[in-house]
């Protein structure tokens, strides 16, 4: 029961703030564990085309924590982004996909998410050349993915860093557009190949007529500027028929395939060369 004196108030407050400092610290030490002890896992999502042809795989990083289960990464990437666990965490992700891909009997590419906090390091071109040089895939197979918020800060330098990946043959992806605050004519200035839609907006399509004007004039601005459109968070076949009709080239979600764990994937991509429907529940995750 708290009394109701400063030092009662104070002492509860303080508590409370131990009680999470100590949790987020908790689980940054059980994360650096986990990536010291191979405790990581990627699962593949699948990308298709108009015709339900594989044409990409998104790599994403899984944590399964032996007490607390599943971990999403939206609570585990923020850990590792504030700790400068991201960079050997990203270095794994980035080396395990390339080798995952490099294996599939298939030319399907593989896309690897970046945070920004690569960018800032400024080893990001020789950590990309001397995964692909491990694994041995080609460059032209990888995709890398950023956010806006890359492209916002440090104009300059991430400028030269994404010409320097493009050069290398890399494609340069950038994920959840929409969600920040840049304009097309400002992305305009990136050596950009594709641009994912937000899912928001395709959650919105059915119900929302000015969400299907934007994603419109989105595909009709990036075809005109020579990108590629993927749409994210596709999860009803009604979704993937308005999408396709908007023009859009590349889909992803549930609708489509669950993102699968590694385990499965390369027999997938060895039976579905022409994609199936339907949803393959992820196993061991909440996603
Ligand atoms: P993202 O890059 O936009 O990845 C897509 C997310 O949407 C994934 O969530 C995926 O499971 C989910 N998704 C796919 N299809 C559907 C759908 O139809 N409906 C809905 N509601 N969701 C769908 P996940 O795996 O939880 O990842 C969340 C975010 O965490 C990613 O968003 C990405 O920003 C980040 N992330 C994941 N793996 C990595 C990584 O290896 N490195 C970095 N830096 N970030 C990562
Ligand atoms: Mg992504
Ligand atoms: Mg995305
Ligand atoms: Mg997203």
């Amino acid at each position: 029961q708290a009394k109701h004196n400063g030092r009662g108030w104070y002492s509860l407050f303080e508590t409370g703030m131990d009680q999470s400092i100590s949790a987020r610290h908790a689980l940054e030490t059980e994360l650096r564990a986990a990536l010291a002890a191979d405790g990581l896992a990627l699962a593949f999502q699948p990308l298709f085309g108009p015709d339900r042809e594989i044409t990409s795989c998104e790599a994403l990083v899984r944590w399964n924590h032996p007490e607390r289960g599943p971990i999403p990464p939206s609570e585990f990437i923020p850990i590792a982004e504030q700790s400068g666990l991201i960079i050997p965490l990203s270095r794994w992700v980035l080396h395990t996909a390339c080798a995952a891909a490099a294996e599939w009997q298939s030319s399907c590419r593989i896309a690897v998410n970046l945070s920004p906090a690569q960018f800032i390091r400024g080893d990001l071109l020789a950590t990309v050349m001397t995964v692909l040089e491990e694994t041995g895939l080609a460059a032209e197979r990888l995709e890398l993915e950023i956010t806006e918020g890359v492209l916002m800060d440090n104009t300059e330098r991430t400028l030269e860093t994404l010409k320097q990946l493009r050069g290398l043959g890399v494609s340069l992806v950038l994920d959840d557009f929409g969600t920040g605050y840049s304009s097309l004519s400002y992305l305009h200035r990136f050596p950009l190949n594709k641009l994912k839609v937000d899912r928001s907006f395709v959650q919105r399509m059915g119900a929302d007529p000015s969400a299907r004007a934007i994603i419109s004039a989105v595909v009709a601005m990036s075809h005109s500027l020579s990108l590629a459109v993927t749409a994210e968070g596709v999860e009803t076949l009604d979704q993937f028929e308005l999408l396709r009709a908007e023009g859009c080239d590349t889909f992803q979600g549930y609708a489509l395939s669950r993102p699968l764990p590694a385990s499965q994937i390369a027999r997938y991509m060895r039976d579905h060369g022409k994609a199936e429907p339907g949803g393959h529940p992820e196993v061991g995750t909440r996603a």
